[in-house]
């Protein structure tokens, strides 16, 4: 697929809403302005590719919208080399933003069908996450602590694990709230026992699935 200058121009102009609606990380913006976010759509939905907007990528699941991961990754603070932990991976689109960021990320995607594909299409793209297959309401304890977490799906509750797996002065961001809408909440790890929540804007994210999520 050949990312022409008039994508580059639709992505400039994506940048520009974004920074209107109150993103600010100036690095955040500049992944946004980078990543060719049409190499994820179908040639028929290829208009689509630079509107504000989540869209349905198969397996009935989505590629958030712009503005959505741009607010989830200013919330994270990525510095270079933090090890990143993200619960559904989806298209890879979030997954790619926390690389530009210069992470080390771990993403995990519950359903095959898009485990397989993300897993198949990023690397073509010169990006590699960590890949892995299966039910991130638990985390992934076996690559734990991580500096980051973030879920991008929406939970019931904050799962128990998911701190635990936090080092201290770790940060969690994660929506939660019921099916129609959730809350963006800020955990930080200030002490093996202790978090503090700050709660953020109103989003509406498919459901997070598991164990520690919504029952199937
Ligand atoms: N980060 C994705 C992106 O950039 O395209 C957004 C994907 S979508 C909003 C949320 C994803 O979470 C879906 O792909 C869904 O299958 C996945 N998911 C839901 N429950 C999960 C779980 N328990 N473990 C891992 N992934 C899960």
């Amino acid at each position: 697929m050949v990312d022409s200058y008039r994508h580059k121009g639709m992505r400039r102009q994506l940048v520009k809403v974004v920074r209107e609606k109150g993103i600010e990380d100036e690095r955040v913006l500049a992944a946004i302005g980078k990543i060719p976010r049409h190499f994820f759509f179908e040639n028929a939905f290829l208009e689509h590719a630079y509107e504000d907007k989540a869209f349905p990528i198969g397996a009935g699941q989505t590629i958030s919208q712009p503005y959505t991961v741009a607010f989830q990754s200013e919330l994270l603070q990525v510095q270079p080399g933090d090890k990143v932990f993200e619960i559904g991976t989806g298209s890879g689109y979030q997954a790619i933003v926390l690389l530009e960021l210069g992470a080390d990320v771990y993403t995990i995607e519950y359903q095959k069908e898009l485990y397989e594909r993300t897993r198949r299409f990023l690397p073509s793209m010169g990006y590699k996450p960590n890949f892995f297959f299966g039910d991130g309401s638990k985390g992934l304890p076996r690559y734990a602590p991580y500096d980051k977490i973030i879920v991008t799906a929406g939970a019931p509750t904050v799962p128990d694990a998911l701190i635990d797996q936090l080092r201290v002065g770790g940060v969690l961001v994660i929506p939660v709230g019921d099916a129609k809408t959730q809350r963006m909440l800020r955990i930080t790890k200030t002490a093996e026992n202790k978090v503090r929540t700050e709660s953020f804007d109103n989003f509406k994210f498919v459901p997070l699935l598991g164990a520690d999520g919504w029952r199937k």
